[in-house]
């Protein structure tokens, strides 16, 4: 029994076609003559009373040798008519199933193949393959064979998407690994020729070239996390101006320090915020520091949160500080992506605080988007967050 099912199972798409109809044909036939053995006598019988009837001879007696010869000749001969005809149906549906498997099979059985083909090549590394997809555009009007060959484009899309995200994230992080290992490396070269001196400032420089590439790798984990949905997200009510604040007093010494100033402007009767208090509050810290970073001194940084529209919250981080030239703007959301290469590396920035906040950002529902005037006047960074319904 398992020799014939796996026997079965390898059997082409196009022959378990043509046996399935066989089959159909074989009961089909085979029920017919059972019925026409059953029914035939019967029916004969009735045919033969109403011929009588009609050519008015009277009925026959039992035991009339010479009609009861007839009756049974006419019977062999009615039955062998049935049968003929039962095997000639049975031999033309027979010939109508090759037909037809033929055809379904090449409908059925070369987009499968298709499939399969183009499933191998992707393993091999070909992710830009995709397969045919014919029939009507529009999903409502496909066949489930199309809507197949659909999906499993998509799923080559996505596929080819994460594997060049893949390579260049590979790329990306091996360029911010080699500045400062080539920098250690140097550094470390110099004291062992002894053409650096072994003193404070050489190893200060080392050390800050390592603080960067341990706050590089911890970036870079927490954007693997975030990328990877790995949070679960505990969204509750939380009055906006709560938020505003906590992150506020997180850097307030580092503003005081630079001298610049932080303002909060919350607008009356704001709807509580439905947020994750910690990941929104390190969005707004990533936000606030940012502002910081590129104010100088003496600048001003306001936070405010107002009511948006569709029932939502707008939080605001407007600086007076270095500002972002219009060109720029589309790009500074992309990972590793900095306006001022050499001014953000030596501030230590690693160009993935902006990814990781809009990431938490969109997690929430929410959207981001930055705006400057241009270079020297300022920048405004806004993201919307669902507002509770009261
Ligand atoms: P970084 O860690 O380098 O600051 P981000 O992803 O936070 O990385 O920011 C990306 C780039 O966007 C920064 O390098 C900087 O050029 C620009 N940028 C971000 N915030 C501001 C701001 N408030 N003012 C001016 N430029 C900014």
């Amino acid at each position: 029994m398992e020799t014939i099912k796996l026997r079965l199972g390898a059997l082409p798409l196009g022959v378990k076609i043509f046996i399935s109809y066989l089959v159909v044909i074989f009961v089909g036939g085979i029920v017919m003559l059972t019925t026409a053995e059953f029914v035939a006598p019967r029916a004969f019988e009735r045919h033969l009373a109403a011929m009588s009837a009609a050519m008015d001879t009277p009925v026959r007696e039992d035991g009339d040798d010479s009609t009861a010869q007839l009756d049974e000749d006419l019977f062999v001969n009615f039955r062998a008519a049935v049968n003929e005809a039962i095997t000639l149906a049975a031999v033309a549906a027979t010939a109508i199933a090759i037909l037809v498997s033929l055809f379904v099979s090449r409908q059925v059985v070369a987009p499968v193949q298709d499939m399969m083909r183009a499933s191998r090549r992707i393993a091999e590394g070909h992710y830009d393959e995709r397969v045919r997809v014919v029939g009507d555009i529009s999903l409502e009007k496909m066949d489930e064979l199309s809507q197949l060959a659909l999906s499993f484009n998509r799923m080559a899309a996505t596929l080819e998407h994460t594997e060049n995200m893949r390579q260049q994230l590979i790329g990306d992080v091996t360029h911010e690994l080699r500045t400062p290992l080539t920098t250690i490396k140097g550094y470390m070269e110099g004291l062992i020729d002894e053409v650096l001196p072994a003193e404070q400032d050489t190893y200060q420089a080392i050390y800050h070239q390592a603080d960067r590439l341990s706050r590089l790798v911890a970036d870079l984990q927490e954007l693997s996390r975030v990328e990877a949905d790995a949070y679960k997200l505990d969204i509750r009510a939380h009055d906006a101006d709560i938020i505003l604040q906590e992150a506020a007093s997180c850097l307030e010494r580092q503003f005081q320090d630079k001298g610049v100033t932080l303002h909060l402007e919350t607008a009356e009767n704001l709807p509580p915020v439905l947020a994750d208090r910690d990941r929104i509050g390190q969005a707004l810290i990533n936000l606030l520091g940012n502002a910081l970073q590129y104010t100088p001194s003496g600048g001003h940084v306001t936070m405010t949160a107002s009511l948006w529209k569709h029932h939502q919250i707008k939080i605001t981080v407007i600086d007076t500080g270095i500002g972002i030239p219009s060109e720029h703007l589309p790009h500074i959301f992309t990972r590793f992506y900095r306006v001022d290469k050499s001014r953000s590396r030596a501030g230590g920035g690693s160009g993935i605080g902006l990814t990781i906040t809009k990431r938490l950002v969109e997690r929430h529902g929410g959207r981001i988007w930055a705006d400057s005037p241009g270079p020297g006047q300022g920048s405004v960074f806004a993201f919307t967050l669902p507002a509770a319904r009261l």
